[in-house]
């Protein structure tokens, strides 16, 4: 009997593939397999057990038991939008790792929650590489789907989520646009930290407060960079706090 492995982020494009995957085939042979990095935000878990409960298939949940700030000093290597080895370390090794004890290479499937947007879409070959030598399908981008702006998806999972009398994670309402480690991925742009610094500022605090730990013992090390003239340069995340402040400073006194 094939198994059906959805690789749950907590996201809603998981969920988008895990119902696909249920109304299929059902839901007899389905595993929802999450990784923890425990830096998730609280409400990923109530999305995901609600999820669970709705699907009547308990979540399996592996970790790596480190957080991506203990990765990084572990490996001497803060996580960057260009490289982030959290993303192997705490969640590609510990599911495969699963997937090897567990799922028959010849007799399982692994569903990935890519959105059928042109960003998106553009990740699908490098993912299946990944996934070898399981089977990997994309249900959200199958060749009936129409191809939609980021927006559009979105709100369209949203809305399938609350159809299934399931609220969506409160980040995407919170204006991000993956519901990943609790609003601190280091993969993600000045524009997304912004955000974390308005709307999760005690969560900004934490994330400045282990980049500076990290830059103290490696050097000048940082999540964010800058371009000026075509030459980058590193950007704490203590200095875009302070520039943002100085910008609200200014606004209000004008
Ligand atoms: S979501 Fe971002 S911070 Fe979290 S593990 Fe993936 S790349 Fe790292």
């Amino acid at each position: 009997m094939t198994q059906h492995v959805i690789q749950f982020s907590g996201g809603l494009g998981s969920f988008g593939s895990a119902l696909w995957v249920a109304e299929k085939y059902g839901t007899a042979n389905m595993t929802l397999l999450i990784a923890d990095t425990g830096i998730e935000d609280p409400d990923l878990w109530r999305f995901a057990d609600d999820t669970s409960r709705l699907l009547g298939v308990p979540l399996t949940k592996v970790a790596d038991g480190r957080t991506p700030w203990e990765l990084f000093a572990d490996k001497r290597f803060l996580g960057n939008s260009r490289i982030s080895p959290c993303t192997k370390y705490l969640k590609q090794i510990p599911c495969r790792k699963w997937m090897k004890a567990h799922a028959p290479v010849g007799d399982s499937v692994v569903y990935i929650g890519i959105e059928k947007t042109k960003h998106d879409r553009r990740r699908v070959p490098a993912i299946a590489r990944n996934w070898k030598p399981w089977r990997v399908q994309f249900p959200l981008c199958n060749r009936w789907m129409p191809e939609l702006s980021k927006e559009a998806s979105k709100a369209q999972l949203m809305d399938l989520s609350r159809w299934y009398g399931i609220e969506p994670p409160r980040l995407y309402a919170l204006g991000y646009e993956h519901n990943n480690c609790g609003g601190l991925c280091v993969k993600a742009g000045q524009k997304q930290w912004k955000r974390t610094l308005d709307v999760l500022p005690e969560r900004f605090a934490e994330a400045e407060r282990q980049e500076a730990s990290l830059r103290e013992r490696l050097g000048d090390v940082t999540i964010l960079r800058e371009r000026h003239k075509g030459v980058a340069y590193s950007l704490p995340l203590s200095r875009l706090r302070r520039r943002q402040e100085a910008v609200e400073a200014f606004t209000t006194a004008v």
